[in-house]
């Protein structure tokens, strides 16, 4: 099948929900994708913060062999080895807790909402049921993470969204203190706002935050779905603002392509979910998990978090040299290899251009240009994405 043929059966035959490029891959391996027509494209959006190994990783693809070829799927009402051993490590690489496993970002923040209604109903009867989120937050698509979602553009003819969400304005503790009343059972925070443009808390902010929570008995739920699993060069990055969440949900990178999500919590939060409370056919799949199992290995050896930390220093800094020479970056911020651009003019064009040159990044917001390599993405691959973007940024942006 040719690319066309590709473009044109998608769109007879499937929603038109994604504003796709009219580009098709057929191929990765690294952090590289190639074409139908073997065109190499330097990927730095890596799925959305999935493909934390790059593409076609060999011991992903042998972990994913050996399970396919031994077992698929059994269900949850049975015990399968791989499930039970990623289970162990995801405990000890987080907060020790127990986990419960699901297929996606959405359905752990969904699982998580259930848990921290259910915990609050177990611990202090009916009422305690409130949630609240940060204003720019992404948890989902379903109607517990849009709920959580507070963007108005993506209830828009959704509406009505789950009762009990209350949104505050990033950054400002008075008013996060104020909202977290007696009727409140969680805080769900992305330690890095990802969807919404690589957004930062204040620093200090998430420490406060964590405080007040155990102060007034409320959960704190890091949504760690695009931070987490070595992101921003530590398992969580939650570790590198010194929180330690009640609840962590985990998705995307987990299994480097398999759709796999986690949830984990401090065991007597976990306790509340028992028999019949919560379920998924599909969660914890052998085959997925035998993928993430795979990936805890090599996020796991050694100095590969210091190489994440030193490599997203390499690409802020490359990007800050670009910005400091152009009139039309605003300001590049990140962590580890989560690094966004801010700039005074559409992203779109730019991301567009990009591609056509052969790299692959993402307008996550129409002024914030998004990197999420792979976290094996190499130091010469870092400078060349510089390279390749430098080449195409609009000539009239270049200071005099
Ligand atoms: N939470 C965060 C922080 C995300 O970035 C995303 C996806 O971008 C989600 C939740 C939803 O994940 P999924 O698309 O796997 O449902």
């Amino acid at each position: 099948m040719t690319g066309a043929e590709a473009i044109a059966l998608t769109q007879r035959y499937q929603m038109g929900n994604y504003s796709r490029f009219p580009v098709t891959f057929v191929r990765g391996e690294g952090s590289w994708l190639y074409d139908d027509l073997g065109k190499p494209y330097l990927d730095f959006l890596g799925g959305i913060a999935v493909a934390i190994l790059g593409h076609a990783h060999p011991a992903v693809t042998r972990a994913i062999t050996e399970q396919a070829g031994r077992l698929v799927h059994v269900s949850n009402l049975f015990h399968v080895p791989v499930q039970a051993r990623l289970g162990e490590r995801l405990s000890v690489a987080t907060t020790g807790g127990k986990v419960f496993f699901c297929n996606s970002g959405t359905e752990a923040n969904e699982a998580a909402i259930k848990l921290a209604r259910r915990w609050a109903f177990d611990h202090h009867g009916e009422g305690r049921h409130g949630i609240v989120v940060l204003e720019g937050s992404f948890h989902g698509r379903t109607y517990g993470g849009l709920s959580a979602t507070a963007q108005p553009k993506f209830h828009q003819g959704f509406e009505p969204m789950l009762p009990g969400f209350a949104t505050v304005p990033l950054g400002d503790i008075d008013a996060l203190d104020e909202a977290l009343t007696d009727r409140v059972c969680a805080f769900f925070v992305e330690p890095i706002q990802g969807e919404s443009g690589v957004r930062m808390h204040p620093p200090g902010y998430l420490k406060e935050a964590e405080t007040l929570c155990r102060g007034k008995g409320v959960l704190l739920v890091a949504d760690e779905i695009q931070t987490g699993m070595g992101r921003t060069g530590s398992f969580l990055a939650s570790e590198r603002f010194d929180i330690v969440p009640d609840v962590v949900t985990l998705a995307k990178g987990i299994a480097n392509g398999l759709p796999l999500g986690a949830v984990v919590a401090r065991d007597e939060v976990a306790a509340v979910f028992v028999p019949g409370t919560h379920g998924s056919t599909f969660g914890g799949n052998p085959v997925c998990c035998a993928a993430a199992l795979a990936v805890m290995d090599v996020l796991e050896s050694a100095g590969f978090y210091d190489a994440v930390v030193r490599k997203g220093e390499r690409l802020l800094e490359g990007l800050s040299e670009i910005a400091a020479r152009r009139t039309d970056i605003r300001i590049v911020r990140g962590v580890g290899l989560m690094v966004g651009a801010e700039m005074a003019c559409e992203t779109k064009p730019i991301a567009a251009k990009c591609l056509d040159a052969g790299l692959v990044v993402n307008a996550a917001t129409e002024n914030i240009l998004r990197f999420l390599p792979p976290l094996t993405v190499t130091e010469g691959e870092i400078d060349r994405a510089l390279e390749i973007l430098s080449a195409v940024l609009p000539a009239e942006g270049w200071k005099s």
